[in-house]
């Protein structure tokens, strides 16, 4: 988990803080104590080094009283005299006045003559004073003090003599060591401490003789009597406090078992004076974290309101809006941040567009390109408005390009834009979706409309294109597609409209609306060319084949053969939604060859029977462009022995309008092989006779549409006529097809027409059927003569 920008400075600040905070606190309390330590340390080392001077001092107080008794005359006298109730009286007196608990008056043989605390009734022997070199030392110097044991008990001694004027007697004042020395002894020194006084009171063993009221377990640490040494001032906790606890041995009498002072300094109480300055601090930190933490938390909100709103933005600009961000003073670097976000947005924005023109423009015209166009008829289509695409494909651009270069062209294209705008006007988006072709889309528009502009479009392009001196004529075709049609998916919708445009390339004037009927791309249709392709090579194909009659000799003198395919599944296709298709896909070629082949074989056949007939076999323009096709009809023929001449190739007449030299070629060559060319379909197309007579046709078919009602139309009898005289003027025999009555066929044969062919005479037949119509026939067929043979 995150703890986010605020959290985590707020956090730092007041942790640093603390620890700063605490490590103070922790350096004075170390320091103060550590201070404290030494000064009591020094304290007590010093007040042990006093301790002796003291006892001295005590000492050498008693030792003037104790003098002043010695010197006292009653006394003297007493002691001479040994008058032992006198002296001892005496003893009990200055004891009582100067607070020695015990007075002694020893012999000078050592020996304790009066005890005031052992009153001897009758005299007798009392013990030896124990400390003799105290007598020794109080003969040299007038006096001498110690503290020794004494009955078990530890006290101060002072021994003073008896001068008579010689000292006769000891006297020895006993003060013992018991808690009112100690305390008078701790008021002495400046130091609050507690003193205890131990002594080895049984062999080997520590006793505590006397101690301040304050003391604490003095016999802890000591080391055993024998090895007693002064033990430094220690720290030590006693009773859960600490304790400075030092133990300096006491200069004792010769001969006196150790006495040891123990003095403890209570280190709590040292340092109380100090808690009051403790709870400062503690409260300097209580309140210092508290500033600390209002302080972070206001600042970083000052950091992180600002950043937040610019992750706002920051994620606004991801989403794509490019909305200037909150204006912060530029001062400090979140303003600046805020002012860089702001321009990067408008530089992303300005690049994005540009992108975007670039992805949807093209770049030399400047027109909406191909996917915009995409776009735009997904948007309607998606809406499910209707709409019409129009695919408007200039002419001989590429010639255009090649002669005058591409700045001309893209120029000419910019202008053919403008001008499909300004005639389809309303504001319809035109673009260019391919090198030579543009196109416009027309929202709303239905068939009639789409229709409408297309022509308009056509007649818009009448005028050249017109740069300086330059001129050039421009030609144009339109493709149209509807949605609702087909199918309404942008890409299909272009598809359709280019379809459209190929048919519209070979149509007058040239328009054309989409047929799914002739559209080579649907799917069924290219599985329906592999189907052919199986079907020809499997041979399932027919010829059927319709008589065509001599008119004026009233005999059969031919055939057409008419592809027939019975598909397996889809039954009889008529031949007219599939050659075109073929034709389209470049499998015309193989059922040419096939056609040819079986024509073949059934004038051999025809031949077997001694007919003399003429077999027309239709050829697309597809055909002409394979430079082996005449060869190849050449072998055909002399495989089976044929003349050429009963072998005539059909070809339509727009097919071979506007066609290459090469096409003409090999109608040239298969010319020259002997076999006679009609020109199918006459009348319908553009062709002169002018332009035919550079073809080498012998033949021309009246279109049927000229046939079907000439007993009716006296139009198409005036047609017919003059296609019959000219043809004939002009060397061409000439064919009617589409006889369907008596009076048609009647007519033809008045106007002097050749040949005639029709559901009249007969419907296409397939080879047996034939066979039965000939022999049923009133019109006889050719016969070959006898000695001809094949
Ligand atoms: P086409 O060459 O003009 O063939 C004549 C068409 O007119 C045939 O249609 C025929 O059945 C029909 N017809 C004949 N007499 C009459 C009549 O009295 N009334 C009417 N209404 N129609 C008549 P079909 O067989 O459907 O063939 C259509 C087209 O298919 C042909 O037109 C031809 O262009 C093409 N075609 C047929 N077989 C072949 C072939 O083997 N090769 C090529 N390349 N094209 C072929
Ligand atoms: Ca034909
Ligand atoms: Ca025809």
């Amino acid at each position: 988990m995150s703890l986010g920008f605020r959290n985590r400075l707020a956090l730092f600040l007041v942790a640093t803080l603390a620890v700063v905070q605490l490590l103070t606190g922790a350096t004075v309390y170390s320091f103060t104590r550590q201070a404290l330590i030494r000064q009591g340390q020094a304290e007590l080392v010093q007040s042990a080094d006093q301790f002796d001077r003291q006892l001295e001092t005590l000492s050498q107080r008693l030792a003037e009283g104790g003098k002043i008794l010695s010197l006292d005359y009653a006394l003297r006298q007493a002691v001479a005299g040994k008058e032992h109730a006198t002296v001892l009286s005496a003893l009990r007196n200055f004891g009582r006045r100067i607070g020695a608990a015990r007075m002694l008056l020893v012999n000078l043989q050592g020996g304790i003559e009066i005890d005031t605390e052992r009153p001897r009734d009758g005299g007798g022997e009392a013990g030896a004073f124990a400390y003799p070199a105290l007598l020794d030392a109080a003969a040299a110097d007038g006096k001498a003090a110690a503290v020794g044991v004494l009955d078990g008990r530890v006290h101060r001694m002072v021994v003073v003599p008896v001068l008579a004027p010689t000292p006769i007697a000891w006297i020895c004042i006993l003060v013992p060591v018991d808690d009112a020395f100690t305390a008078e002894l701790r008021s002495l020194s400046s130091l609050a401490k507690s003193i205890a006084i131990v002594a080895e009171t049984a062999p080997g063993a520590w006793g505590v003789v006397a101690a301040t009221e304050t003391v604490l377990e003095p016999l802890r640490d000591l080391p055993p009597p024998g090895r007693m040494v002064r033990r430094e001032p220690e720290v030590t906790l006693l009773a859960g406090d600490e304790y400075l606890v030092m133990a300096t041995p006491v200069r004792a009498a010769e001969g006196s078992p150790p006495v040891v002072a123990v003095l403890q300094y209570p280190l709590a109480e040292a340092l109380r004076p100090y808690k009051p300055m403790a709870v400062w601090l503690g409260v300097l930190l209580a309140a210092g974290l508290a500033a600390a933490l209002v302080g972070t938390v206001l600042i970083a909100r000052g950091v992180t309101r600002p950043i937040a709103e610019l992750a706002t933005v920051a994620r606004r600009i991801e989403g794509g809006d490019y909305a200037a961000p909150p204006a912060l003073p530029d001062r400090d670097e979140i303003g600046q941040l805020s002012a860089a976000l702001g321009s990067m947005a408008r530089a992303i924005s300005e690049r994005e567009e540009r992108i975007r023109h670039q992805a949807t423009h093209d770049a030399a015209t400047g027109l909406p390109n191909r996917a915009r166009l995409e776009e735009l008829a997904g948007a309607l289509a998606g809406a499910g408005r209707p709409a019409a695409l129009l695919l408007v494909g200039i002419e001989r651009l590429r010639e255009i390009v090649n002669t005058l270069g591409h700045e001309v062209g893209d120029r000419l294209m910019a202008e053919a834009g403008a001008r499909i705008a300004a005639t389809v006007g309303g504001g319809a988006p035109v673009a260019r979706v391919a090198d030579t072709a543009l196109a416009v889309l027309l929202p709303g528009a239905g068939e009639a409309a789409a229709m409408e502009a297309a022509g308009r479009i056509d007649a818009a392009f009448d005028a050249p294109y017109v740069e300086g001196d330059l001129s050039v004529d421009l030609a144009v075709a339109v493709g149209v597609a509807l949605c609702p049609g087909q199918g309404c998916g942008p890409a299909t919708l272009l598809q359709q409209a280019d379809v459209a445009l190929y048919a519209a390339g070979r149509a007058d004037p040239p328009v054309a609306l989409y047929d799914a009927a002739t559209d080579p791309h649907r799917p069924e249709r290219l599985s329906l060319m592999g189907e052919l392709k199986e079907a020809i090579e499997q041979d399932v194909l027919a010829l059927h084949y319709q008589p065509k009659l001599d008119l004026q000799a009233g005999r059969v003198m031919g055939a057409e053969a008419l592809v027939r395919w019975i598909h397996p599944k889809r039954g009889f296709i008529p031949p007219d939604s599939f050659i075109p298709l073929a034709e389209q896909t470049g499998t015309i070629r193989r059922l040419s060859r096939w056609a040819l082949g079986t024509a073949a074989r059934q004038l051999s056949a025809w031949g077997g029977q001694r007919l003399g007939l003429r077999l027309a076999v239709n050829l697309s323009v597809r055909d002409l462009a394979d430079p082996a096709l005449p060869d190849h009809v050449a072998e055909l023929l002399a495989q089976h022995g044929l003349p050429p001449e009963r072998l005539i190739l059909e070809i339509t007449e727009s097919a071979i309008m506007g066609e290459p030299d090469a096409a003409i070629a090999v109608l040239k060559r298969l010319a020259d092989r002997g076999v006679d060319l009609s020109i199918d379909d006459f009348g319908v197309g553009q062709s002169s006779f002018a332009y035919l007579r550079r073809l080498p046709v012998k033949e021309l078919k009246i279109d049927k549409s000229f046939v079907l009602k000439l007993a009716q139309e006296k139009g198409d009898q005036a047609i017919v006529r003059s296609i019959v005289e000219v043809g004939h003027s002009l060397g061409y025999k000439v064919t009617a097809e589409g006889v369907e009555d008596e009076g048609a066929l009647a007519l033809l044969r008045s106007m002097g027409c050749d040949c005639a062919q029709g559901y009249f005479i007969a419907r296409p037949l397939a080879a047996p059927a034939f066979g039965d119509f000939l022999a049923g026939t009133s019109w006889p067929p050719v016969r070959l003569p006898a000695e001809e043979t094949v």
